[in-house]
């Protein structure tokens, strides 16, 4: 084993050098705070976004009606063989209906979704054109895939315009990937532009993943594309049920058509274990009343701009347009220090390094969420 052993001291080593090592941290999550050390902190790290972790009426009207098919806390196959239960069904369905399309498939986790989705819908004919900043479920989707694929500067238009035209006419499709709100910079796509290139273009579609967005923006909850008016539009509409609905797995929405191959060309779908049918039912359970938390929504806006404003006046430029919002430090150190300076104020803030992020923009990743007061989040940006 020595060689073995000394193979991974040194490359931890150099972790540990460049203030990157990364640790587990055992946390009780109690609504809106988590219990770290002993230390009871406010939890302004998770994704959490509408708070429905602290919705005890909810949890409980669920757990009080579940209905036998639904009780189960494995589905012990891929859904290909006996793991599709009636509510993998009920959510597809559900999903289809409140986006207006045709059908929906769900995926274990938004990691597998987008890794597995983007190496099966691409061939070598196929040039995939990818905001820099994309989450690394795509890039790594993306390195494992045959199509060719080239990255736009983030969120700049013009590159990608400029890519398009230069290459749309050398490959039979063109794919563009990006997110609505992006999950570090808390930035969102201007999905409308996107949408006027593929009417220009013949031969491009648009993958857009809404993960940090579903729940939290649009007049019923379905994201940065129902905000922007453009739902329709979008050829493949992904995003998670992880963070905002508080529940867990992937999704994508799409036509009949993308389903069915799906079913037969998606490898992480087909050789996965389905998500178990109770997750599915509590899934459904919080879809079905997304479009009720317009106030929580208006709220969590409503503090994201107050501290996007106090970051922008006491920090210099903030990127941010939502409730993700990152103070930029520099060095890896200077994040970890301003990190642990907020625990001691009794608030969990991450620090978030590379690879997460480039080099040398290591940063506080503050994530509001709508169970939030004002007056904590004036405490929060006083200890800021
Ligand atoms: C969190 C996230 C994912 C991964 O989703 P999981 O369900 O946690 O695997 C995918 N895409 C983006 C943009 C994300 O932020």
């Amino acid at each position: 084993m020595t060689v073995w052993n000394d193979f991974l001291s040194a490359r931890m080593a150099d972790k540990i050098a460049a203030d990157n090592e990364r640790v587990l941290t055992p946390m009780a999550r109690d609504g809106l705070y988590a219990e770290v050390a002993g230390q009871r902190l406010l939890n302004l790290a998770g994704n959490d976004y509408l708070a429905l972790g602290a919705r005890r009426d909810w949890q409980h009207d669920f757990a009080q009606h579940i209905a036998a098919p639904e009780a189960y806390w494995s589905s012990s196959s891929s859904q290909l063989l006996t793991g599709h239960s009636p509510s993998h069904q009920q959510v597809e369905q559900t999903l289809a209906r409140l986006f207006g399309r045709e059908a929906a498939l769900t995926f274990a986790s938004g990691y597998q979704m987008n890794f597995g989705l983007l190496n099966a819908l691409a061939d070598n004919h196929t040039l995939i054109l990818a905001d820099k900043l994309v989450h690394a479920s795509m890039v790594d989707g993306l390195l494992i895939g045959s199509a060719k694929f080239l990255r736009y500067r983030h969120n700049d238009m013009a590159h990608l315009h400029a890519l398009l035209s230069q290459h749309h006419s050398a490959y039979e499709r063109i794919l563009i990937v990006t997110e609505s709100i992006f999950s570090m910079d808390g930035d969102v796509a201007d999905l409308r532009q996107l949408v006027a290139y593929k009417r220009e273009f013949a031969n491009v579609a648009l993958y857009v993943d809404e993960a940090h967005a579903i729940g939290v923006r649009g007049a019923t909850g379905l994201g940065c594309a129902e905000e922007q008016d453009c739902l329709a539009d979008i050829d493949f509409l992904v995003g998670t049920f992880g963070k905002a609905l508080h529940s867990v797995g992937g999704y994508v929405v799409c036509s009949d058509l993308t389903r069915q191959y799906l079913i037969n060309h998606m490898r992480p779908l087909i050789f996965s274990t389905g998500l178990p049918p109770i997750n599915m039912a509590w899934t459904d359970y919080v879809l079905q009343r997304l479009k009720d938390l317009q106030a929580a929504r208006t709220h969590l806006q409503h503090l994201s701009q107050r501290l996007i404003e106090h970051i922008h006046t006491h920090f210099g430029d903030c990127v941010s347009q939502s409730h993700i919002v990152p103070v930029l430090c520099g060095s890896n150190a200077a994040a970890l220090a301003r990190a642990r300076a907020l625990r001691q104020h009794g608030m969990l803030v991450m620090a978030v390094r590379p690879p997460t992020v480039p080099k040398n923009q290591a940063r506080l990743r503050i994530s509001l969420n709508a169970g939030l007061s004002v007056e904590q989040l004036q405490h929060l940006m006083a200890c800021l």
